[in-house]
């Protein structure tokens, strides 16, 4: 099949012919609808502290359809149906992760994309455990957006944001959008998106904020101090850029929390007194679990929520090169995401 390589640092991804991935006893083999390019595959294949292996296919944000099934899986899923899969790869057995659908904690987790080979091709091998189907009502499109919109709902979930707080979200990547969309189900009273790009702030206007803020046109704290009438109560940091931490815990009255979403993979430096005076919470998030996954999938279905405007390009393998290396750069691009048919 063909397949997006990746070959070490500062070099583009290959396209490239590779064998077929093998549907195991436990497996889904899918054929890719469609798959999304995330943050952290741009994270993982340039300098920092998690470099992913020479020969890596990348990619965890799918739109499939099934064309293999098992032997241990079958009656579970039907060939030709559309599906997608929480990228997890774990032990079903652990007490305190996988048992409770939090596979992404299992020791012995390897993500989809990462650690076994990703979407980034025309097939994908998934454990039958993690692969979900999808409601007719649900699009491809929208179907491979479920990954990022489960970031943000785990995060919203996670930081225990109570009904009536004003939020702060700092970034509107898919990530910042999906957070603040869910912020604004949870019930926040203002949810704030600062961005730098303009197309940016305007397209989260359709995601839950009820305001947007250009960081470049004067302090973020004041801006929002405008808007809110003082501080947020909780501020998600969905951008993942040295100095961010540190600036949220600035901007926080006393006793308020970050929510660390965005990922970092640079050595950071923080003040612990600017934290401590407050007694600040600092909360840091990881990924999903797979009811995250499912509930998303159900707002979806109901058409409670609509992730289209993400979308902003759609590419083949012979686009999918450049337009990766594109995005490590400021970009007024979104979501992009390869369609390998
Ligand atoms: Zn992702
Ligand atoms: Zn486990």
């Amino acid at each position: 099949m063909k397949a997006a390589v990746f070959h070490g640092l500062g070099k583009p991804l290959a396209i490239e012919t590779v064998p077929d991935p093998i549907c195991g006893p436990g497996d889904v083999l899918m054929r890719i609808n469609y798959c999304g390019i995330c943050g952290s595959d741009l994270h993982a294949t340039q300098e920092g502290v998690f470099v992913v292996p020479d020969g890596t296919i990348l990619g965890h944000e799918v739109a499939a359809e099934v064309v293999e099934v098992g032997r241990d899986a079958k009656g579970l899923f039907k060939i030709g149906q559309r599906v997608t899969t929480v990228p997890i790869n774990a032990c079903p057995n652990c007490s305190r992760t996988c048992r409770l659908g939090l596979g992404i904690h299992c020791p012995s987790n390897q993500i989809t994309g990462f650690g076994i080979p990703g979407a980034y091709a025309e097939y994908l091998r998934a454990d039958a455990n993690h692969v979900l189907a999808l409601p007719n009502e649900v699009s491809d499109e929208n179907a491979a957006m479920v990954e990022p919109l489960a970031v943000g709902f785990h995060a919203v979930d996670r930081s225990g944001l109570k009904a009536g707080a004003n939020v702060l979200v700092l970034g509107a990547g898919p990530i910042g959008l999906s957070t603040a969309l869910f912020a604004y189900f949870a019930g926040a009273r203002r949810v704030v998106v600062s961005e730098l790009a303009p197309d940016r702030r305007k397209r989260a206007l359709k995601f839950g904020a009820t305001h947007v803020i250009d960081p470049g046109m004067g302090e973020v704290k004041d801006q929002f101090a405008e808007i809110a009438g003082g501080p947020p109560d909780i501020i998600f940091e969905c951008v993942g850029v040295k100095g961010l931490i540190q600036h949220c815990i600035n901007m926080l009255p006393p006793f308020g929390k970050a929510v660390v979403v965005g990922v970092c993979m640079q050595p950071d430096t923080i003040v612990p007194i600017s934290g401590i005076l407050k007694e600040a919470a600092l909360q840091f998030v990881l990924g999903y679990s797979k009811r995250d996954f499912e509930v998303v999938i159900d707002f979806l279905a109901a058409g409670r929520i609509d992730p289209k405007p993400m979308l902003t390009e759609v590419v083949d393998f012979a686009k999918l090169p450049a337009a990766f290396e594109a995005l490590r750069k400021p970009t007024q691009q979104c979501k992009v995401m390869l369609k390998p048919h």
